[in-house]
């Protein structure tokens, strides 16, 4: 049997003083369904995540949680792991930066660049902060350094040069001769100008900093970032022994835009450098933005994946990130786009057609799948359509276009929809003829299923595996091979196996409160603070940690002493269209008026609220309920089963802006 063609993709190696928001998660997804897409089209696939645990920004979590290093990037790496096995993503390799095999592989790229004389012994200077002990990038003299405010100092410090300028010519010649490089095109104008515009040689060593890998023999040098990150991708897939392993060069790099430069200039440069094949190709996509800006923690606009996967499932966060943008430009995210899609497309569309199917084979063929009688033209119109979908599809797939791809599959399945519309199997009798008639089209809509089943299954899993069973298809749906996928291979005659509802229909609003209310608790643990505050939000207990009552333990004063309460007197109140339980309130705390919203809707008449002093949290970092700004929060006691809300208050008169203590 002749050996399969590989394919290796890579994620980028994710930087672990945070947790994996939906940025990463899109990357890592998209990474995910191409390594199922291409075992399916007879490729042996690698794919490799990781996270990239050295430098100064680990150093100060680490410090921050009050552990090691060595103990604070294993519980990251846990954490991360354990968010892509929830999410369904089932990574070949996930390299650590910190593991002897990256070490090795790191030293012996900088040891062959060396030899071939593309690294020489230099001087930089730039701003330091001697409080943070780090430099800050980009700093003129007089800049105050970002972390701490404090003035940072002009410092110049032994180091390590890669000879960058040596490789304009050569990556320009390269580029001209892989069009295909860089992707998609619109970003290789902007690294040509970057590398005709002139390259300098690059720092690749530090002696200022403590947690990294030791350059052999040089200490106290360690690699700085590029580096070492990079290389990663190589000691995944076997580091010094790479040909033995025979799948480097990657075949594809997954990239966020804002790395870009350092896959297509840095890294094949150092690659050309130690004489070692280039990847074929660096893909970089877009961001997802929360209206229409980055998200980031500080605007309080991050939106983090596991609140949504456990709320509609894994499958349908996953099928919403490839169909909601198309691959390489920016997208929109809102919650009200994902559970409208979520209802329309997995609920209404693919979980309807699945269960109606399923149930009409039951009720008129004993659960037994039947076999097509005489064909109609509308039949064979279903038939040609689909098998033209499958070509259709394949094709998006291979241009990483997964949006139209899942924008075909689901015109399929409204085809699909209407032919049951027209045909109305349950009008039909139990006549011979009728029995017939009933037969061909439940027969015609099941394989059309398993089609759509076959080929929806690299983007959705979890369901389609489920939907393979429930038509009692032989072996498993990911066994399947994509280029011999055909009408008419559906296996006729076989039991239906259990039904499961895939995608339960859901009421928007609630849906989003219970997302965005699960999301705030995984933001602001309500743990206690001793809890190894950086590493609590979503580490590997997470979702359970956050359902389950806070524990009563003692806190210090300290610990108290961190909450800032207020007396606040409400100004205005106003209810928020699509959200039953909250309240929007501007409330004066003293030194300002500051827009909360409150989940006491139910229970409060606006109007009855204002002029109200309660007592509230002004420090709590900024987060948005359903969309509106709340910036800080109204303390109420909740009584009863049901959590009914009365708010604290204060029976003699106070000033607003005391402070409670
Ligand atoms: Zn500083």
């Amino acid at each position: 049997m002749p050996a399969k063609p590989k394919f290796y993709l890579t994620t980028p190696i994710y930087y672990t003083n945070g947790l994996p928001h939906i940025g990463h998660t899109y990357t890592t997804v998209v990474a995910d369904v191409i390594r199922r897409y291409k075992r399916m089209r007879g490729y042996e696939v690698v794919m490799t995540t990781g996270t990239d645990e050295h430098g100064v920004n680990v150093e100060r979590a680490a410090k921050n949680a009050g552990i090691p290093e060595s103990e604070f990037v294993a519980k990251m790496a846990d954490a991360w792991r354990a968010l892509w096995l929830e999410l369904g993503i089932s990574a070949d390799e996930f390299v650590r930066t910190t593991d002897l095999q990256h070490v090795r592989t790191v030293q012996w790229l900088f040891k062959l660049c060396r030899e071939n004389g593309y690294v020489y012994k230099g001087h930089y200077t730039g701003q330091y902060c001697i409080y943070d002990n780090a430099f800050v990038n980009d700093a003129k003299p007089g800049d105050n350094c970002p972390d701490c405010g404090r003035p940072t100092e002009t410092l110049t410090e032994e180091n390590y040069f890669f000879k960058l300028s040596a490789f304009q010519k050569p990556l320009l010649d390269f580029y001209k001769k892989n069009p295909d490089f860089i992707q998609p095109e619109s970003r290789k104008n902007e690294i040509l100008t970057f590398v005709e515009g002139g390259l300098k040689d690059l720092s690749i060593t530090r002696t200022t900093i403590r947690w990294g890998i030791p350059v052999p023999g040089e200490e106290p040098h360690v690699f700085y970032v590029w580096f070492d990150a990079l290389t990663a991708y190589l000691s995944a897939v076997g580091g010094p022994d790479y040909e033995k392993r025979g799948m480097w060069p990657a075949d594809l790099h997954l990239v966020g835009k804002d790395i870009i430069r350092f896959h297509t200039v840095y890294w094949p440069a150092f690659l050309m450098a130690a004489m070692l094949p280039i990847p074929k190709q660096v893909w970089a996509h877009g961001w997802f933005l929360m209206d229409a800006s980055k998200m980031s923690k500080s605007k309080g606009n991050v939106v983090l994946p596991r609140p949504i996967a456990n709320m509609l499932g894994m499958d349908a966060l996953r099928y919403f990130l490839l169909r909601e943008v198309v691959f390489g430009q920016d997208g929109n995210f809102s919650y009200d786009a994902l559970v409208t899609r979520y209802n329309s497309d997995l609920a209404n569309g693919l979980g309807n057609l699945a269960s109606r199917t399923a149930a009409m084979i039951e009720k008129n063929f004993g659960g037994i799948i039947p076999k097509t009688g005489k064909l109609q033209p509308q039949d064979e119109t279903l038939a040609r359509e689909t098998q033209t979908a499958i070509g259709n599809v394949l094709d998006y797939f291979e241009k990483l276009n997964f949006a139209r791809a899942l924008e075909s599959l689901w015109s399929v399945i409204a085809t699909a929809d209407k032919y049951l519309t027209t045909e109305k199997p349950w009008s039909l009798g139990d006549s011979e003829l009728d029995l017939q008639r009933k037969a061909t089209v439940l027969a015609t809509t099941a394989e059309l299923l398993r089609i759509v089943t076959v080929l929806a299954h690299p983007v959705l899993p979890d369901s389609t595996a489920k939907i393979w069973k429930l038509l009692g298809q032989p072996g498993s749906v990911s066994a399947v091979e994509l280029d011999g996928l055909r009408w008419g291979q559906l296996a006729a005659g076989v039991p239906l196996g259990k039904p499961h509802t895939l995608f339960p229909r859901l009421e928007k609003s609630e849906a989003i409160e219970r997302i965005e209310s699960m999301a705030n608790e995984e933001l602001n643990p309500t743990a206690p603070p001793t809890a190894a505050p950086a590493v609590a939000p979503g580490a590997t207990t997470g979702a359970a940690a956050a359902a389950a009552p806070a524990a009563s333990e003692k806190i210090a004063i300290e610990d108290f002493a961190k909450v800032e309460m207020r007396v606040g007197q409400i100004k205005t109140a106003e209810r928020i269209v699509g959200a039953d339980k909250l309240l929007k309130l501007t409330v004066d705390i003293g030194t300002e008026i500051r827009q909360i919203c409150a989940g006491i809707a139910q229970f409060y008449e606006p109007d009855s609220l204002i002029g109200r002093k309660v007592a509230v949290v002004t420090n709590l970092a900024p987060r948005k309920l359903r969309g509106v700004e709340s910036n800080g929060m109204i303390v109420a006691a909740s009584v009863g089963p049901e959590g009914r809300p009365v708010l604290a208050g204060f029976l003699e008169d106070v000033e607003v802006g005391a402070r409670l203590k």
